[in-house]
């Protein structure tokens, strides 16, 4: 096997939409031009029809965890009591990111693989009646499990505490009703389910989050959500843009507003179930069964193998890039992308590739087996059904 086409198929960054890479190239301009500030409103503008919400949306130079520390810095004075919701690697960098800041936290902890329940954040909230805050991911990126927003919202709703939700990998992966659901703010990356690479960030912002922003105390300077808002309503930012990454999100937003967020959440979709089907045709058990997400599926490695080897395998065989497990759950689990650029033929191709690595590895499948069950769940949905006689 002599020609390896390298294919990028981890969850974040993500495959890139050729036509947002193309449209990169036009990067020599100036930020404080019209044509500049045509672009950048009309990021702004696409970013809040997809997110399907009446409130700010704001973007900012950073990866998702600038706009998870801005957030922060923006919303709270130190001292100020949140709850933080921690399952995964990404739940544990909301602990980090408040404890940073002084905020007293309060977390709710799940094992990796779980996810917090919406009655232990209602539980936590009565007991913490001070809370300005509550923090989750919709869905956590490192486990594959997905979180109830939608029922936590409910219960942040009739508190005075603000919910703020990480959907850097939900967005565009699960239904995300931001204002009938209550999410004060909402965070996205560039380099997830907007096939983009990385280096935005961007958030929704609530009236109740911007009144809140009004007695915050703790210091910012580089992140000032107010100042952004000042800027943004000019088609400007506080400080130099990322242009070519703004070049690109205008073109991804288009092809993704032709497409339609609830289709775009609907492939995602598609694509995890017939991987969940996949891996039980396989044996493979999952590592976040109880509320899988659609973004990524986290697969445990077959016993007595570290997941890392499918990793190497995956590359080095084929010249796919897949995700290993973060921290204690390297080794342990492989993770399989279906947010963003993603589409049937990927699905294929990795799992068929997974079968080839599994029996190189002396791992009892049969060939086909994964492959079969991703083609009936396509043929399922794509597929006309025609009665039979008998049926
Ligand atoms: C990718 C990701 C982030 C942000 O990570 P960055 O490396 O800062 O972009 C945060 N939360 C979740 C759930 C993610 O998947």
């Amino acid at each position: 096997m002599y020609i390896k086409k390298q294919r990028l198929l981890t969850p974040g960054p993500t495959p890139l939409y050729p036509k947002a890479l193309y449209a990169m190239l036009g990067s020599d301009l100036h930020h404080r031009t019209d044509d500049f500030r045509a672009v950048y409103k009309s990021v702004l503008a696409d970013l809040k029809e997809l997110m399907g919400t009446q409130n700010d949306v704001l973007v900012l130079v950073s990866s998702g965890t600038g706009a998870m520390e801005a957030s922060v810095t923006n919303c709270f004075s130190p001292g100020d009591r949140v709850i933080v919701c921690s399952a995964g690697k990404f739940g544990e960098r909301w602990g980090e990111i408040t404890k940073a800041f002084g905020l007293n936290v309060t977390l709710i902890e799940e094992p990796y693989g779980k996810s917090v329940s919406p009655e232990a954040v209602a539980k936590a909230l009565a007991a913490n009646p001070d809370a300005k805050g509550v923090f989750v991911q919709a869905s956590e990126t490192s486990t594959g499990a997905a979180h109830d927003v939608r029922a936590m919202g409910e219960a942040v709703k009739k508190t005075q505490a603000i919910f703020v939700v990480d959907a850097i990998t939900g967005l565009g992966t699960m239904p995300l009703d931001i204002d009938a659901w209550g999410l004060d703010i909402v965070i996205g990356g560039s380099q997830k389910a907007f096939m983009v690479p990385p280096g935005i960030a961007f958030l929704s912002i609530s009236a109740k989050a911007w009144a809140q922003m009004e007695s915050a105390k703790l210091p910012k300077f580089y992140f000032n959500l107010k100042k952004e808002k000042k800027n943004a309503v000019n088609g400007e930012s506080s400080w130099t843009p990322a242009t070519s990454l703004m070049l690109g999100m205008a073109e991804a937003l288009k092809y993704i507003k032709s497409l339609g967020m609830a289709n775009l959440v609907k492939n995602a979709d598609q694509l995890a179930r017939a991987t969940r089907t996949a891996c039980a045709a396989l044996g493979l058990d999952l590592f976040a069964p109880e509320h899988p997400a659609a973004s990524v599926t986290a697969v445990k490695a077959p016993a007595g193998m570290d997941s890392g080897v499918i990793v190497k395998e995956f590359k080095n065989r084929f010249g796919s890039i897949i995700a290993n497990g973060q921290g204690s759950m390297k080794g342990q689990i492989f993770r399989i992308a279906h947010l963003g650029y993603f589409d049937y033929a990927d699905l294929f191709a990795m799992v068929a590739e997974l079968e080839l690595i599994l029996k190189a590895n002396g791992v009892a499948v049969k060939l086909g087996a994964g492959v079969a069950a991703v083609e009936q769940a396509y043929a399922e949905i794509a597929i006309e059904k025609k009665e039979t006689v008998n049926a």
